[in-house]
């Protein structure tokens, strides 16, 4: 446990559930909404009862992993061979310390598998059958691959498959144009980032990657310093996204670079790491906290859904831009 006093005051919580587009029409999003708010206050609980940062960032992606509405571990999207490849990192802002794995199919939570690269082996990064011998080494659950496949995935990847495309689960080809509906109403990616009650912050991603993504694909969610980073001395960063814009953009130490070495404040730079994403050809969003306990939850797709809170008060859900940015 950190040195300094405890103040419970300094808690934050954001979390998301992957940025993208909806249907003109597709409504409020309750069922989203109701698990955002369920799985945001969950955690929140997590840093008010004495929990560090990375118990309440693992604590709500494992949630998240959790909900089928998600694109993470339950309905995570399919690769082409129509198998789940989920990837996941976690990160420490008072040290870096770190964990990621990559192409997992097999271990139940790949963010719990995440911390324990970071916790308990000397590496940071694991990928695929050596990241799921790993978790078997340390006794985490596993499961068969079908386990994570729902209906709608299936339904999602055929649509992939038919047209040739590979999308993004949130980036349906939908064309707002024309009105048609898009092949899959459910979004994607999902994150948290949180600031404790001693002012540590952590940041934890877990994803599903892209529908009918070639297998192997990596993107930027367990890379850190892309899609998820933390540092105490800038912010907690989880991205949502089209993966390799983020990768190209750098995206974490793009804005703690901006905050750390050019003094920018937190919305400010995550902004501008955003033009970055949209300059090499993406779109998406991220959640951030910076260690002043100021929140950012900038997108540049239609939508990202999103809940946010301070210490106490109202848990805050989001879906479009009208939702209002956090206070
Ligand atoms: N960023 C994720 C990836 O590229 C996708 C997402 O955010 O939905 O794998």
């Amino acid at each position: 446990m950190p040195a300094s006093q405890a103040e419970p005051s300094r808690i934050r919580i954001a979390i998301h559930g992957g940025a993208g587009d909806l249907a003109p029409g597709a409504g409020p999003q309750p069922l989203q909404r109701a698990a955002l708010l369920r799985i945001a206050s969950a955690a929140r609980q997590v840093l008010l009862d004495g929990g560090t940062a990375l118990d309440a960032v693992e604590a709500a992606v494992v949630l998240l992993e959790e909900c089928p509405l998600f694109n993470a571990g339950i309905g995570g999207v399919l690769n082409r061979d129509g198998l789940p490849e989920l990837d996941a990192a976690i990160q420490r802002g008072s040290d870096r310390g770190c964990g990621a794995v990559t192409g997992v199919m097999r271990t139940r939570s790949p963010i719990r598998l995440a911390r324990a690269v970071m916790e308990r082996s000397p590496h940071v990064l694991f990928s695929g059958p050596g990241a799921e011998q790993l978790g078997r080494e340390l006794g985490l659950p596993e499961v068969e691959p079908a386990y994570f496949v729902t209906h709608e995935r299936l339904v999602q990847l055929e649509a992939a498959r038919s047209k040739g495309i590979i999308t993004l689960d949130h980036d349906s080809d939908f064309d707002r144009a024309q009105k048609s509906a898009p092949p899959d109403p459910a979004f994607g990616t999902v994150g948290a980032v949180a600031r404790d009650a001693w002012g540590g912050l952590a940041a934890a991603t877990s994803t599903g990657g892209l529908t009918n993504k070639h297998p192997g694909r990596i993107g930027d969610t367990p890379l850190v310093g892309m899609g998820t980073f933390a540092d105490d001395r800038s912010a907690a960063i989880s991205c949502t996204g089209t993966g390799e814009s983020f990768i190209k953009a750098c995206f974490g130490h793009e804005v703690h670079a901006r905050m750390a070495y050019e003094g920018w404040e937190l919305s400010r730079a995550c902004q501008h790491a955003l033009d970055e994403v949209l300059h090499y050809g993406g779109r998406g969003g991220c959640i951030a906290i910076d260690h002043e306990g100021r929140i950012s939850l900038p997108f540049n797709s239609y939508v990202m859904f999103r809940a946010w809170g301070h210490a106490d008060g109202e848990i805050h859900t989001g879906v479009g831009p009208e939702d209002g940015p956090a206070p």
